[in-house]
């Protein structure tokens, strides 16, 4: 390919040769068209430009549970059907099937769970392991990596897991933002987040013990570091807020210039009209996107059924009455939207 870019070149003279080179030396627009975004439900992503894939959560072992005394542990069947049937790149290999889907040297260059409650950390420790990826953890995710060390790896086919390496949120208790790095053509920010309260308080408040084994309890996940994600793509930017209700931060010093909003609408539900209201101008104010993808509406606790994959909405009745709330306080100028399930789509696409 880049013979025939030269013998094109050839034809163009030198300016074409420097407009060229200057592409792909900077890697802009090689990719461009080929961004893809996945949802899985809650608020688990896989973004991807055909080279580089950056994972949000990780969360794919959905299953029934009594959130009071069920106990869990990560679904290695549904994880290594998620990671074949759609396309995930975990690094070297035997798996024919991964081999192919990832053969131009496609990777996943980051795992980052946004929090670390169970609907997001869950998988995020075997998901690390498999791959020996970059993945975001602090205390809390470092409980949950070494409590999937003692899962069978074999169920995944490998002999043994693999060394994640494990990269705190933030560089000091007082930053608010971090940039990874290593993350090919994406530029993907970490901007200190809050989570959504409950009368006051937030479920599962702290840090994940470091003697987590499985299965756990719902209430051993523990919130931990909670942030949003920040991701650049060819000078195009979207916003990732995956816990809903309290904007602190963000709304002080929001991000510029950032189309595509993916939005958590989880919990909102249960704090009615007016906080939803409040909410809901806040974060359009600030952040003034053409396009809000609504997340963090589904219930999990089906796993997905790939001949048919959609999502139910967590709580039916309550949760249809929160959509009809936003379609009353949507504005002409927003394209409001829920991402399809487990099929790709573009992120930036009007
Ligand atoms: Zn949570």
């Amino acid at each position: 390919m880049f013979h025939d870019l030269l013998k094109r070149c050839d034809f163009l003279g030198l300016p074409a040769i420097i407009f060229m080179t200057a592409m792909i030396a900077v890697g802009k627009s090689v990719w461009a068209d080929d961004l893809s975004a996945r949802f899985y439900g809650s608020s688990t992503f896989l973004f991807d430009d055909g080279k580089s894939q950056i994972l949000i959560d990780g969360f794919f072992s959905r299953q029934a549970y009594n959130p009071l005394w069920g106990r869990f542990s990560p679904d290695l069947t549904q994880i290594s059907e998620m990671v074949r049937n759609t396309g995930i790149c975990p690094g070297a290999t035997d798996d024919a099937r991964i081999q192919e889907q990832c053969r131009n040297g496609k990777e996943l260059k980051v795992i980052i769970p946004v929090h670390r409650h169970y609907d997001h950390a869950l998988d995020a420790g075997v998901l690390a392991l498999w791959s020996g990826t970059k993945i975001i953890a602090d205390e809390s995710i470092r409980a949950v990596v070494k409590a999937s060390e003692k899962l069978s790896s074999g169920a995944l086919g490998l002999r043994q897991w693999k060394t994640p390496n494990m990269q705190p949120p933030f560089l000091s208790d007082n930053a608010n933002r971090r940039v990874l790095e290593d993350t090919g053509a994406f530029r993907v920010t970490l901007l200190r987040g809050q989570h959504i309260r409950f009368f006051g308080t937030v479920l599962a408040n702290g840090t994940t013990d470091k003697k987590l084994s499985f299965p756990a309890s719902l209430r051993a996940f523990r919130l931990g570091t909670s942030f949003n994600v920040l991701i650049e793509h060819d000078d195009r930017r979207l916003l990732i807020i995956p816990s809903a209700g309290n904007l602190e931060g963000l709304i002080e010093d929001p991000p510029e210039n950032v189309s595509t909003l993916f939005l958590s609408i989880g919990g909102l539900d249960i704090h009615g009209y007016r906080a939803t209201k409040r909410y809901w101008q806040k974060v359009l104010d600030a952040i003034d996107p053409k396009v809000v993808y609504l997340i963090h509406w589904d219930a999990d606790t089906k796993p997905f059924d790939f001949e048919d994959p959609k999502f139910t909405p967590a709580r039916k009745l309550i949760m249809r009455r929160l959509f009809r709330t936003i379609d009353k306080l949507k504005t002409p100028d927003v394209d409001v939207r829920r991402p399809p399930a487990l099929k790709p789509f573009g992120p930036f696409d009007g």
